[in-house]
């Protein structure tokens, strides 16, 4: 079903909708009555200037309900654009980051101002504008968490974010705080942000009377080396109960690195359970999660008869309308590139004009772990066997 009608979405229960164009992942949580309020986590952005967590909130917000917070799992531009937008728009009451100035073990802020520094930046280069918006995401962050203890949640398993009701509680799972603080600690720590930011990404369990949504962030599987860990095997130690959630936001947009088997594992989804993803298209890499093969797609299909995107990573299509369930075989890599054209995607792809609800999926959800309805922007497509 296409999105509800302004006005039309079910405030009684929980309306989770997860946004992801092909670069970019953010999460609005719409709370269910009788306390309404909205809950972002990260941002993203489908054109400059389009985004759609804001986009959903001025469709769907009810009068002048609050926002509780903005959660930026970590520092990653697919997962910051757009929240400086949403921060000046829905003025949150609270911001949760893993670290900035104030925090315990580092200054994410500094590292990164410390790398413009980096006689390899060419000022104005891509990169150079990623990082001159995420300093601007952080300063802004740290200036908020400056103006009272109540603004400011840093991200750490086993705490919880604020908020004033018992029916709904959200548990921060990840990432964990002696794996955390090391990865602050020691020497390089800006090269450790710049390759593996990933590794203290945030999770978050939603309970919800007997419901549970897992948003599993980019976080890696990481099961091999030594010292301090923060990935899945870490988080699956201290919470054995998280596999089996009726909502799964599969971690790291279903890379191979992220796919640990006790979460996504055949037998692991209970009846009617939702798998949900956002793809990665970046540069010339192939795209994630992979559409070929054994792994990617195919192996979360083998947990979970289907699988939810976003949209397609750009360079696929559907042989078929993906109004309905899309068979995997269905989809083909597009045969030809495009020449670059307006639009043209850094693949050299030119991607369908989108607009900021096309890849959108809603997934609404009681408080007995049911999914009462879904629906979708034009671009979502749910993928089966
Ligand atoms: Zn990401």
């Amino acid at each position: 079903m296409t999105l509800p009608a302004p006005g039309a979405l079910d405030r009684t229960k929980l309306n989770l909708f997860l946004a992801g164009p092909g670069r970019g992942e953010g999460m609005a949580i719409a709370l269910p009555a009788p306390a309404l309020g909205w809950i972002f986590v990260d941002g993203c952005k489908v054109d400059p200037g389009v985004f759609p967590l804001e986009a959903l909130w001025r469709r769907y917000r009810q009068g002048e309900e609050a926002t509780e917070g903005i959660v930026l799992t970590h520092p990653h531009d697919d997962h910051y654009e757009g929240m400086i937008e949403l921060l000046d728009s829905t003025s949150p009451r609270w911001l949760a980051c893993v670290a900035t100035h104030h925090a315990d073990g580092g200054s994410l802020e500094k590292e990164i101002i410390g790398r413009r520094d980096d006689p390899l930046l060419v000022d104005g280069s891509p990169l150079d504008l990623a990082l001159r918006r995420v300093k601007r995401l952080l300063s802004r962050i740290q200036n908020m968490w400056s103006w009272g203890h109540s603004k400011r949640v840093l991200l750490r398993a086993g705490g919880r974010l604020p908020l004033e009701r018992t029916d709904l509680v959200i548990d921060i799972v990840a990432p964990d705080p002696a794996g955390t603080r090391a990865f602050f600690e020691g020497d390089d720590l800006p090269q450790r942000i710049r390759t593996r930011a990933n590794e203290v990404s945030a999770v978050l369990q939603i309970r919800y009377g007997s419901s549970r949504l897992v948003l599993g962030g980019d976080l890696p599987e990481l099961d091999h080396g030594a010292g301090p860990r923060t990935g899945w095997t870490k988080v699956l130690c201290a919470y054995p109960d998280l596999p089996g959630s009726h909502l799964f936001k599969v971690p790291h947009h279903g890379s191979d690195g992220a796919m640990h088997p006790a979460m996504v594992g055949p037998g692991v989804a209970p009846p009617g359970a939702i798998w949900t993803l956002t793809p990665f298209q970046g540069g010339l890499k192939r795209p994630v999660p992979k559409l070929r093969g054994q792994k990617g797609v195919a192996a979360l299909l083998a947990g979970a008869p289907t699988v939810h995107l976003t949209s397609l990573p750009s360079g696929w299509q559907s042989t078929v309308a993906v109004d309905a369930m899309v068979p995997l075989d269905a989809l083909r890599p597009i045969p030809s590139p495009a020449p670059p054209s307006e639009g043209a995607t850094d693949t050299g792809l030119a991607s369908p004009p989108c607009s900021a609800l096309d890849p959108v999926w809603l997934f609404t959800l009681d408080d007995e772990g049911r999914c009462a309805a879904k629906h979708r922007g034009v671009r979502a497509i749910e993928v089966g066997r």
